[in-house]
């Protein structure tokens, strides 16, 4: 068994390094790209994320990804794979922040897959986390995980909450091994080579943040930082 990974970038953002990294990297300027991830395999194909919504979409001139890509709408990116909305059988929700389900309603058939907690956040948010907008689920009928869960052979979601209340990382038996996309935004500077991952930047739990990215990181999964420029597809 083993499933192919497609990054697609739906979008980029140009915030500080502080929000990657808990209390390093402050002062400098980065690139954010927000993909969606296409995982393809036994007849099946899933989304995990549906990145951001095409009304927000906006391509700094000149930006371009480290892979060639530009930026462009998620149906766009489908068609390039040869799949419309209708093709999309799952789509998992690793958290609700408007970069991360944008376009939820855009998949018809699809089963989708979101953390209990998390769902009941967006639902009502709190004003301290101004990225949950009710509006991107609305109409969106989940099953809830409240627990580490195989979601189909090959594909598990693993609590990580702390950068939000109900995060799920997915962990994928991939052609190359085990893979696994983080359940909280981060890129590549918060895993070191050396000592311990840092902690997510944006947190409402700042040690369970903490406890989750160790967490995935002693999984000695291949790691998939959500937000990391230049990711590379893993092959069907
Ligand atoms: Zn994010």
């Amino acid at each position: 068994m083993g499933y192919s990974i497609t990054p697609l970038l739906t979008g980029v953002r140009n915030p500080d390094q502080g929000i990657m990294t808990y209390q390093q990297g402050y002062g400098k300027r980065i690139w954010l790209p927000i993909w969606s991830f296409l995982v393809r395999g036994e007849g099946r194909n899933i989304l995990v994320d549906t990145g951001l919504d095409e009304n927000e979409l906006f391509v700094p001139q000149g930006f371009i990804d480290e892979t060639g890509l530009v930026p462009q709408s998620l149906i766009e990116c489908l068609v390039q794979e040869g799949l419309s909305v209708e093709d999309i059988d799952i789509v998992i929700n690793t958290h609700l922040h408007d970069d991360h389900c944008g376009n939820n309603a855009l998949f018809p058939r699809a089963v989708f897959y979101a953390h209990k907690d998390e769902i009941a956040f967006c639902r009502n948010p709190h004003p301290i986390d101004h990225r949950y907008d009710t509006a991107f689920i609305e109409g969106t009928s989940f099953v809830e995980v409240d627990r580490d869960l195989e979601v189909v052979p090959g594909i598990r979601v693993l609590l990580s909450p702390g950068h939000t209340v109900g995060g799920l990382s997915v962990l994928i038996e991939t052609t190359q091994g085990p893979a696994v996309i983080t359940g909280f935004c981060c890129n590549a500077e918060n895993f070191p080579a050396n000592g311990p991952a840092v902690c997510p930047g944006v947190h409402l739990d700042a040690i369970a943040a903490w406890d989750s990215i160790q967490k995935i990181k002693g999984l000695g999964a291949r790691i998939l930082p959500m937000h990391d420029l230049g990711l590379q597809k893993i092959p069907g």
